[in-house]
């Protein structure tokens, strides 16, 4: 007998760890390494946010809170999904959790019975199909390819839709690919998911704030007729550079809030009481620096994806958010690199741009989708710029 439950040997160690441990390595030993494989802005959390956290320790607010947010946040993400999205939610709709990664698994632990399906959208977030199999769900992976700039074709949705199915996994704009779905596509997707009400959606709009180009943001609560299937999930990470105060909500049916509450009184207990405090600042405080830092982030867009093109073997679409690429490097298959090993797939490729040219980035593979690497652009124009000249060099060195 095992010490390991059965449960945990069916996840499989992140497959980015490979590439992230061989960087360590390489950077021990003294090499110059970039990496491109972050998932997070390399922005600092604005100073507002911080000064409310430091007023929240200094008034003591320092004690365990209600388990799934204090009222005041409530109140705050209320009033968020008005103004922003303009959902009527009441704060008993509302939870909040330690990352929106935590209040994603509290859903799949709350809602999953062993079989139960998850369709999952690929190229996708690497945590998802490990989320549902620890849930004890099934996963059902349905590729999206690039030829539909890699988001779902609704007239493939319903061939994935079975009466085991019981979420659909949105994620707009996209970690891998930047992809967003536009409002038209978000009524086309409706339209399928209308036709089978036992299927419950839950979107994952934690880059709804890095979109560029005036991309008018559309999330599918807002679809009349859904909502009550819909849980939307949202945090503070990515839009105010918070990832690491672990603050992340959800809106949705009561049902659900409820027994994700349920979860959280006996595990986590409440998130912490100063990151609730600093969130509140976040999300009704100034909303200046996200213009800033997403108009920031798409000057560095435009150069790696014009940089990215400029290079025989790789092509690169030019999505409308997030702050990811992710080319294809199929052209580049079956050349040898300069110690002769011959580059076979998007892992190959991936390890030895590492140890040719130390830089580092994601396999395709790792999120589902053969034949593609992401770049994450969260890092400062000069390393881009040193960056893509290697990646350049390093393509045009294979023969
Ligand atoms: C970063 C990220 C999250 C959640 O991040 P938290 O820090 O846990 O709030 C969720 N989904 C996607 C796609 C992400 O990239």
């Amino acid at each position: 007998m095992s010490i390991i439950s059965d449960s945990l040997k069916k996840i499989k160690p992140s497959p980015t760890i490979a590439v992230t441990q061989k960087a360590r390595e390489l950077k021990a030993a003294g090499k110059d390494v970039i990496g491109l494989g972050a998932g997070e802005p390399d922005f600092d959390t604005p100073d507002n946010i911080k000064q409310a956290a430091i007023k929240a320790i200094n008034d003591g607010d320092t004690k365990y809170t209600a388990v799934d947010g204090t009222p005041a946040l409530k109140k705050a993400i209320v009033e968020k999904f008005k103004k922003e999205n303009n959902l009527d939610y009441t704060a008993d709709q509302i939870t909040v959790g330690a990352g929106g990664k935590h209040v994603i698994y509290n859903a799949m632990m709350a809602t999953l019975n062993e079989g139960d399906e998850v369709i999952v959208p690929a190229p996708y977030w690497v945590s998802y199909p490990d989320i549902v199999l620890l849930a004890g769900g099934k996963p059902v992976v349905m590729e999206c390819d690039e030829k539909q700039s890699f988001k779902i074709n609704p007239s493939d949705l319903e061939k994935f839709i079975t009466p085991k199915t019981k979420w659909i996994i949105l994620n707009s704009p996209s970690n891998p690919t930047g992809a967003c779905y536009s409002e038209n596509d978000i009524r086309e997707i409706a339209k399928v998911l209308e036709k089978h009400p036992h299927v419950y959606i839950l979107s994952d709009d934690i880059y709804e704030h890095v979109t560029y180009e005036g991309f008018k943001f559309f999330t599918i609560a807002q679809i009349e007729g859904l909502k009550e299937r819909v849980l939307t999930m949202n945090g503070v990470s990515k839009a105010y550079s918070m990832t690491g105060w672990r603050i992340g909500y959800a809106a949705g049916p009561k049902e659900i809030i409820k027994a994700i509450a349920k979860i959280q009184s006996q595990s986590t207990t409440n998130p912490s009481s100063i990151s609730q405090a600093a969130s509140v600042e976040a999300l009704s405080g100034t909303q200046d620096f996200i213009k800033i830092r997403a108009d920031s982030f798409q000057k560095r867009r435009d150069f790696v994806v014009k940089a990215l093109n400029d290079i025989d073997g790789i092509e690169c679409l030019n999505p409308d958010g997030a702050f990811y690429v992710f080319p294809s490097c199929k052209g580049l298959m079956g050349k040898k690199d300069t110690n002769g090993k011959e580059i076979k797939s998007d892992t190959d490729f991936v390890q030895s741009l590492l140890e040719n040219s130390g830089i580092a980035v994601v396999q395709g593979s790792a999120f589902g989708l053969e034949g593609f690497f992401r770049i994450s652009y969260a890092t400062s124009m000069d390393n881009l710029k040193k960056a893509l000249e290697k990646i350049s060099s390093f393509c045009k060195s294979l023969g």
